[in-house]
């Protein structure tokens, strides 16, 4: 038996919680550093430091799962080393190479693995790779010095409540710009939308629907989220295309298992809000939340209804969260190369 914490495992939320060990490498005279774990959980960085100034900066999210057979794994972390790769990029930012993220990466699973929660518990454990410009800047450009850390917690469900229908409302502002930032992980999209955020949660709605930016016409995603919706005959799960939504492992994934593994026809596509009541089920896919169903959507007062509303999923849904649960915990054959095995 793996020696593990006294903690609630089933009543853990989704807040920090410092773990034993972190990693951390730092970028300087133009090349990173062999890089180490630590326990130190505090960052000293300059007090002009870019991140500071101009919010150079981005994350990854995924999450590390103890499987039915016992074994520690995580799910398809190369896609979140070649994402985090892909906006530090468009941040001109140094990339931290694609495989000396996952080499990271189990070392941070293997030094916290008494913070794994067990199988069946409900919760993960949350690992947040991120990055951001630590030398000093005051003219408006990139920073020479960069730190990359990769830190873990455990965490239990996203939204309370667990796998419930939520209801969320169509924001009347944009979080992403039609030619800015919305397809990568960067902290500056979540400080754009922290006060769409609060005035959704003033009205009762735990998140925005937002519309794309230029027309205010089609549906885009959430704050954290991508967007699916069922057709009403059951048969098609269509999920929005955009060139300002991030594209989303969970959505990617799903892609996949609807089409080779429930035998549903998928479609990608621009999807107008105008058309959202035709479907018989929607849902929010992300690491965080993995699905969460949506039973309302309020559009300027108006709701938009799906199947039982908040009372239940829908069954693709429910066969959706199944599927790619049962994949993430070994209950269910994984598509090659989708379990990352780390311990
Ligand atoms: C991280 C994120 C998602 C979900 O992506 P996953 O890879 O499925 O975790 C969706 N939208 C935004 C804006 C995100 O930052």
């Amino acid at each position: 038996m793996r020696k593990i914490k006294d903690l609630d495992w089933s009543n853990l939320g989704f807040q920090y919680r410092s773990c034993d060990s972190r990693y951390v490498s730092h970028y300087k005279d133009g090349a990173w550093d062999e890089g180490a774990l630590t326990d130190d959980p505090n960052v000293v960085i300059n007090e002009c430091a870019g991140v500071l100034q101009y919010c150079q900066e981005c994350f990854e999210g995924l999450k590390a799962y103890e499987t039915v057979n016992g074994d520690i794994v995580c799910f398809r972390p190369e896609l979140n080393a070649k994402r985090m790769a892909d906006t530090a990029a468009y941040l001109c930012m140094p990339p931290f190479p694609e495989d000396r993220f996952l080499t990271a990466l189990d070392m941070v699973v293997k030094a916290n693995l008494e913070y794994v929660p067990p199988y069946g518990s409900g919760a993960s454990l949350y690992i947040r790779p991120y990055m951001f410009a630590s030398g000093p800047v005051i003219g408006v450009k990139p920073s020479d010095e960069y730190m990359f850390r990769i830190i873990a917690m455990p965490v239990g469900p996203y939204f309370k409540g667990g796998f419930k229908p939520i209801s969320i409302m169509v924001s009347d502002f944009d979080r992403a710009a039609p030619r800015g930032t919305g397809h990568i992980k960067a902290g500056l999209n979540y400080a754009m939308s922290l006060h769409a955020h609060e005035v959704a949660k003033e009205a009762g709605y735990p998140e925005n629907m937002f519309l794309d930016p230029k027309e205010h016409r089609y549906v885009e995603e959430t704050g954290g989220a991508n967007f699916y919706f069922i057709s009403a005959d059951g048969s098609t799960f269509v999920t929005p295309k955009s060139d300002s939504i991030l594209p989303s492992i969970t959505r990617r994934s799903l892609v996949y298992v609807a089409e080779h593994m429930l035998g549903l026809k998928v479609e990608e596509r621009r999807i107008e809000l105008s058309e959202i009541g035709q479907f018989s089920e929607c849902g929010l896919c992300g690491t965080a939340a993995v699905i969460s169903p949506v039973g309302v959507v309020n559009d300027h007062g108006k709701d938009i209804v799906f199947g039982k509303g908040l009372e239940d999923a829908g069954p693709v849904t429910k066969k959706l969260y199944e599927t790619l649960t049962g994949i993430q915990l070994g209950k269910i054959e994984a598509p090659c190369g989708w379990i990352h095995k780390i311990a």
